[in-house]
């Protein structure tokens, strides 16, 4: 049980470009606050003086972040409310406060979250690519190697493939999503919220081209979206070739589970999905 005399650390996401996404509720958290936890004070402070706001801040990054939980617990216990801020959008996606939430909240400390922009959610909310499923990945790896080999690692993968990217490596990571995945279509958001969004759709081929005629699409920052692999639920042969297949083998009396498995040696895909189908055209006779 949460002690009520202690303060409590709230996780307030600032905006991602636009000033007027910070909401109401996050300015006036950062107003109430005794001290702000921020990734880079110089980057916060932009933000605070936009408020009218003049606040204690100490810094919270990568190299400092398991350094500033006893000191940062120490004020919660003593009453203190802290914001956890980061240079933009939510904190802990892809930025510093992982290791301090998960230690303040082993010790029993009161944490709210108060939502707002996060550019990964900003792209998928504009690009079109399915949102009922994806996976967020961060950045991929700074060397080519590793990067091609974690794409090579996803290549299967249903859901929809969600990256960060900075504008030094846009192109050589599109090269190696090109090398890797081919013509997979994907979604570049670019500058979201800012005076230059751009959404581009297509092969990381054709983006490629766009940003050679175009230097200035490599500029910015990026989310990359990438479709989905087709969905291998779907057997890869037509249906009729399929139908036709273990039609002709539920003539021959064969049962529907060995139906189901010499299809799915001949045609590919999940013996499961080919059971499904032979059952249903059995029922079907
Ligand atoms: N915590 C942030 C969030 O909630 O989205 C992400 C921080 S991460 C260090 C920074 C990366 O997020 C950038 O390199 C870029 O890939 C993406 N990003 C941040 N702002 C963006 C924007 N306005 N447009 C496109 N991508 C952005």
């Amino acid at each position: 049980m949460t002690d009520v005399n202690q303060g409590t650390l709230y996780v307030v996401a600032t905006p991602i470009g636009n000033l007027e996404d910070l909401s109401p509720r996050a300015a006036r958290v950062l107003s109430e606050v005794a001290v702000i936890a921020a990734e880079d004070t110089r980057h916060t402070v932009r933000l605070l003086r936009h408020l009218g706001l003049a606040l204690p801040m100490l810094s919270l990054h990568e190299h400092n972040e398991a350094a500033r939980v006893a000191q940062l617990d120490e004020r919660l216990v003593g009453g203190d409310d802290i914001a956890l801020v980061s240079d933009a959008g939510t904190p802990l996606i892809s930025d510093p406060g992982f290791v301090l939430v998960r230690e303040l909240r082993a010790r029993g400390r009161r944490i709210v979250p108060v939502p707002g922009a996060c550019a990964l959610v900003a792209a998928l909310s504009g690009a079109g690519l399915p949102t009922d499923r994806f996976l967020f990945q961060g950045f991929l790896p700074a060397k080519g190697g590793a990067r091609r080999l974690r794409l090579e690692g996803l290549a299967a993968r249903e859901e929809t493939l969600v990256f960060y990217e900075s504008p030094h490596r846009i192109r050589d990571t599109l090269a190696d999503i090109a090398c890797v995945l081919g013509d997979r279509r994907l979604v570049l958001a670019r500058e979201l919220t800012k005076a230059f969004e751009t959404f581009l759709d297509g092969s990381a081929e054709c983006l490629l081209a766009r940003m050679h005629d175009d230097p200035d699409q490599a500029r910015g920052e990026f989310v990359i979206m990438i479709a989905g692999a087709e969905s291998r639920d779907a057997p890869e042969a037509g249906e009729a070739e399929a139908d036709a297949l273990l039609g002709a083998l539920l003539a021959e009396d064969v049962g529907v589970k060995q139906a189901a498995g010499v299809a799915a040696r001949l045609l590919g895909g999940p013996k499961k999905v080919w059971y499904g189908r032979a059952q249903a055209l059995k029922d079907a006779r």
